[in-house]
């Protein structure tokens, strides 16, 4: 399990800088929640963790690797999006396999760890559908088991519960910490909603305008009766 260090983070699109000297630990084989209105900037500081955007300024460290120039596939970085972005044409099993054939992976291989991971996330049945005719909760599966397939060490969700149904969302919160606890991810849950935070978190960073306000354990920031 892995420490991410992220310190003095800049990201600016011209004048507005969307990320503006933030500072942010994920303990190792944690869950931590970045709260934050939209807009604040969690999107953009996920991106730049998973080296999807290039940094102006500070540094990200992965343990004792400092990642600067390190390729996003070469990161051990999995991430699940807002929308889950699933390739429409390519079948379950070919979308969770594509960041394995990215990597070179004999067909083969790729097959083996396709169907174990579909296997680990109950979605077997689904290997031969479309993503158009998935419920969002199925989605969120397939986009999971995309994300770890290449076994990364830190995991990051960009609202990945926007779209699913309310009563399936306890339901992904919990595959959610099963796998981070099986796999060991760092895990890093973007959100704005505060109630889903305080839930669900074991660490909380709290985000607006580009900056780090606060960050700790839940209790600590919120003071509940
Ligand atoms: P959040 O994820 O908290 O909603 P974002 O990181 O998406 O916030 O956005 C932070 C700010 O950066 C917003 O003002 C947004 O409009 C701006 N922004 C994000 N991406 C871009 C981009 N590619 N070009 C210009 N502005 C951007
Ligand atoms: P094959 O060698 O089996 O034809 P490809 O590497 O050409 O596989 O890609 C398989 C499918 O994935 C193709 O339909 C291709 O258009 C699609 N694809 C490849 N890269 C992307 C991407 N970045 N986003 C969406 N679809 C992609």
């Amino acid at each position: 399990m892995i420490r991410v260090i992220a310190e003095g983070l800049v990201k600016r699109y011209g004048p507005l800088a969307a990320v503006d000297h933030a500072s942010l630990e994920l303990p190792p084989g944690e869950l931590t929640c970045l709260l934050g209105p939209p807009g604040a900037g969690k999107s953009t500081l996920a991106r730049l963790l998973a080296g999807l955007e290039s940094l102006d300024d500070g540094e990200i460290y992965f343990g004792e690797r400092m990642v600067h120039g390190i390729a996003p596939g070469d990161r051990g970085v999995g991430m699940v999006f807002q929308d889950h972005a699933l390739w429409p044409a390519l079948a379950v099993r070919d979308n969770v396999g594509y960041p394995l054939k990215l990597q070179g992976i004999a067909s083969r291989e790729r097959r083996r760890r396709v169907e174990e991971i579909l296997t680990t996330l109950r979605i077997d049945s689904l290997a031969d559908s479309r993503p158009d005719a998935l419920s969002p909760a199925q989605s969120l599966r397939v986009a999971l088991a995309r994300a770890i397939v290449t076994q990364p060490d830190v995991l990051i969700l960009d609202e990945p519960l926007a779209g699913v149904e309310p009563r399936h969302r306890d339901e992904a919160w919990d595959e959610i910490r099963r796998l981070r606890a099986e796999l060991g991810l760092t895990t890093l849950f973007l959100t704005s909603n505060v109630a889903e935070a305080l839930a669900h978190s074991e660490r909380l960073a709290v985000m607006d305008l580009g900056r780090i306000l606060q960050s700790g354990e839940p209790q600590e920031l919120y003071n509940q009766p």
